[in-house]
């Protein structure tokens, strides 16, 4: 067992103090549950001096209800997420998808933010002190190869957070604070195909909020995802559908991201050409095929490459079948 390293803790009751801390205090990390970041610091990935607790910042703790959708807090915990009424019922994907992080322990102190900052992950990365050292570590910390790609100079970490491929098919936006004040962005936007820097924040910057826009009638929206043990592991792979139809009963809307399968929660482009059509069994292989062609997962696992982009495709087929029969029985 690895002993926690010392390091400071502060404890900002809003966010102009959380960002004066961040920039004062050198070594420093934004700390929301922990379940990740504590992980890290215990195995020697993460060395920060100064941990800048956000979970005291009251003004991001809330899931309001707003004229446009809905707005959840950073700071709301994953269990909040799943057993909100309004979230299963008008964005059953983001529901299923906090259901499937983790374990309910996790899931209680696991926050929204944290998992739209989860860290990337890799079988040669997250690994303890000794083991990354016998292997000379790697490009991701302190090491001078990749081992998952050798000849190459770049990190394929994958990003495998749960969460934000359903906030993606939503159309989520998400608010940044920093030492322009708020932004808002496209949650998209926060996203880079970097393993090793995959988030495009600017130093201190935050997440403080998500927006997720109202949703219509006649849509539907689901998570799935593969993972070695299914009471408590990171996706090998994930998928995130939603649908709508119109009159007609043809697709009027189709968004699909996926996780765990590059370095990035990935929206899966191409879809438009299923719009006006009804969904038989050209069109699910089609998403298949899709789907396959543009997921690409590296040996960032134990499992193959092989077998999580056959997985994303067909949990993707699975889903838009599911969800265009529920529709079409009303
Ligand atoms: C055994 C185990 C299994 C797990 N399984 C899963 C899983 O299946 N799926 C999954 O998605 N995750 C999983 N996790 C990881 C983790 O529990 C979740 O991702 C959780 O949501 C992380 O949230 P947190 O609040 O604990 O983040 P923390 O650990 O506190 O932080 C994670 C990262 O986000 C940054 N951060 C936190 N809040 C903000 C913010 N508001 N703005 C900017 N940066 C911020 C931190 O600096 C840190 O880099 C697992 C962890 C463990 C230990
Ligand atoms: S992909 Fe390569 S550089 Fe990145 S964490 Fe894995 S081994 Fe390290």
């Amino acid at each position: 067992m690895e002993l926690l390293p010392n390091f400071k803790l502060h404890r900002p009751k809003d966010l102009s103090s959380a960002l004066k801390l961040k920039s004062n205090e050198p070594h420093s990390r934004y700390l929301a549950g922990g379940t990740d970041l504590v992980v890290n610091i215990r195995r020697g990935i993460e060395q920060p001096k100064n941990l800048i607790d956000l979970t005291s910042i009251e003004e991001v703790q809330e899931i309001e209800e707003t004229k446009s959708g809905l707005a959840i807090g950073s700071g709301v915990t994953l269990n909040r997420v799943r057993d909100s009424a309004v979230v299963q019922e008008s964005y059953p994907a983001v529901a299923d998808a906090a259901k499937a992080i983790a374990g309910p322990t996790h899931q209680q102190y696991g926050t929204v933010g944290g998992n739209i900052c989860l860290d990337t992950r890799c079988l040669f990365y997250n690994q303890s002190e000794w083991w990354r050292k016998s292997n000379d570590y790697c490009l991701k910390e302190r090491g001078e190869i990749c081992h998952v790609a050798p000849g190459g100079k770049r990190c394929f970490a994958a990003f495998s957070g749960d969460l934000s491929p359903a906030l993606l098919v939503h159309g989520a936006k998400v608010e940044i604070f920093g030492k322009n004040g708020a932004q808002e962005m496209d949650l998209k936007n926060i996203y880079k195909n970097d393993g090793l820097d995959h988030l495009n924040l600017q130093e201190g910057e935050f997440v403080t909020r998500v927006f997720l826009p109202k949703s219509t009638a006649n849509q539907k929206s689901r998570y799935k995802k593969s993972r070695i043990r299914g009471s408590i592991d990171f996706p090998l792979a994930g998928t995130a559908v939603r649908i709508s139809l119109d009159k007609k009963k043809t697709i009027s809307e189709i968004s699909i991201a996926l996780t765990a399968v590059n370095p990035y929660p990935q929206i899966v482009s191409g879809l438009e050409k299923l719009i006006g059509k009804k969904i038989g069994k050209v069109e699910l292989n089609m998403v298949q095929e899709m789907v396959q062609k543009q997921a690409k997962p590296m040996r960032t696992t134990t499992v193959s490459p092989w077998y999580r982009r056959r997985v994303v495709g067909s949990i993707s087929k699975k889903l838009v079948n599911e969800l265009y029969s529920e529709l079409l029985q009303g």
